[in-house]
């Protein structure tokens, strides 16, 4: 059975595409890419067209399969680059199986075909509109080629509808599998990040606070490095609240947010644990240099005029509590104990300040 060739074309190239778009997720081609990245494309669409060849339906010289789909797609998905490269493989490839009237004419169908695709993708109609015309410019030209080539009747009036109907298929399929798989690794990445972000504020949420800090204090111990946590309340936040009402409560929570993560340095882990509460992971960071980026949060809040929807301005402050591994804290996974209980001599004793827990203090409140 002749059409088993054009199945198995099929096959190859929807496994071949389901595993190129799945390890590719972090870079997926598009017209932006790399020069290096839309060239491996074009190298791997080429080689995959030259595999398909292998698996080509035989009529004398002649030889049919689905080698121009994978170049289509990079000339799609990856423009000029991409595209070129493959058909210069596709044409290298074709040559190496015979030099001779029906190869040549199979140089010209490819060539054809990348520039209409790299024409249709450019012009501005409907992704489905684009994927169909291209189909049918190519089926169109091996129509046209395989005419001239065969003008065997009864090879042609069965050749000529499986072509199509295969050419379509697959073609199709592939645009398919490709945007599906996109499509899910986008919303995974999407259901990802928003598993990991606080809503209100944009900055981590107490789950990836969790893992962050375990993840970090590992990375500390290893590398013997010290770490500092910082644990930040607002002073009379409730206040906030009662008065200006919770709207506006919210409004005081994104900015100060903002305010956090302006001074912190660009690796320091900002964390909304939870109400108004909010964590700093500072990395590689000694007590000292962690109570000088404290009193910096601590003296900006204080200054910083927090602007209500309803255009009040507002003042508030915060206290902090620090802890240090490696310094007034012997294991990383005392921080956060001691981060808390120095939050809390801060509250008790006056509030807006900066407290530091030490072991000796730790070690007489557990006692
Ligand atoms: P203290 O100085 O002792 O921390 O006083 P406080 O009023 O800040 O502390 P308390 O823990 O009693 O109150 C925290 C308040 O934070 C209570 C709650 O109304 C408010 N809050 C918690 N989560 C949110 C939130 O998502 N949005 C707003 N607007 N308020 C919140
Ligand atoms: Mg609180
Ligand atoms: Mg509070």
């Amino acid at each position: 059975m002749i059409l088993k060739e054009l199945i198995s074309n099929l096959a190859l190239l929807i496994a071949s595409l389901f595993v190129y778009t799945q390890t590719t997720q972090a870079a997926p081609l598009s017209r932006s890419s790399t020069f290096k990245n839309k060239m491996v494309s074009g190298i791997l669409a080429g080689v995959l067209s030259n595999v398909l060849m292998q698996y080509s339906m035989r009529f004398d010289s002649t030889i049919v399969d689905l080698r121009h789909i994978p170049v289509i797609l990079v000339a799609y998905y990856g423009g000029t680059i991409p595209g070129i490269a493959a058909m210069c493989l596709v044409a290298v490839g074709r040559f190496l199986i015979g030099f001779n009237t029906s190869s040549l004419l199979a140089l010209f169908l490819i060539v054809s075909i990348t520039l209409i695709t790299l024409t249709i993708t450019r012009l501005s109609m409907s992704k489905r509109i684009k994927i169909f015309w291209t189909l049918t410019s190519s089926n169109v030209i091996f129509t046209i080629m395989i005419v001239y080539l065969l003008r065997n009747v009864s090879t042609l009036t069965f050749l000529i509808p499986s072509f199509w109907i295969i050419s379509y298929s697959a073609g199709f399929i592939s645009f398919y599998v490709i945007e599906f798989v996109r499509k899910s690794q986008n919303l995974l990445n999407k259901y990802k990040a928003e598993a990991a972000t606080d809503g209100l504020t944009g900055l981590n949420n107490v789950r990836k606070f969790d893992q962050s800090f375990n993840e970090i204090s590992a990375q500390a111990i290893h590398k013997d490095e010290k770490l500092s946590l910082l644990y930040i309340d607002i002073d009379h936040f409730k206040k906030v609240n009662d008065t200006y009402g919770h709207k506006e409560g919210d409004q005081v929570l994104i900015e100060l947010s903002q305010i956090l993560k302006n001074t912190v340095r660009s690796f320091d882990i900002v964390s909304r644990n939870g109400g108004e509460e909010f964590t700093v992971i500072l990395l590689d960071c000694p007590t000292d240099r962690a109570k000088d980026i404290s009193e910096r949060i601590r003296t900006k809040v204080e200054g910083h005029s927090f602007l209500l929807t309803t255009g009040q301005v507002i003042h508030i402050t915060v206290s902090i509590g620090l802890a240090c591994y490696n310094e007034t804290t012997i294991e990383p996974k005392l921080l956060i104990k001691e981060a808390d209980l120095a939050l809390y001599d801060a509250k008790q004793t006056g509030r807006n300040k900066v407290c530091i827990t030490s072991s000796r203090e730790w070690a007489s409140h557990r006692a």
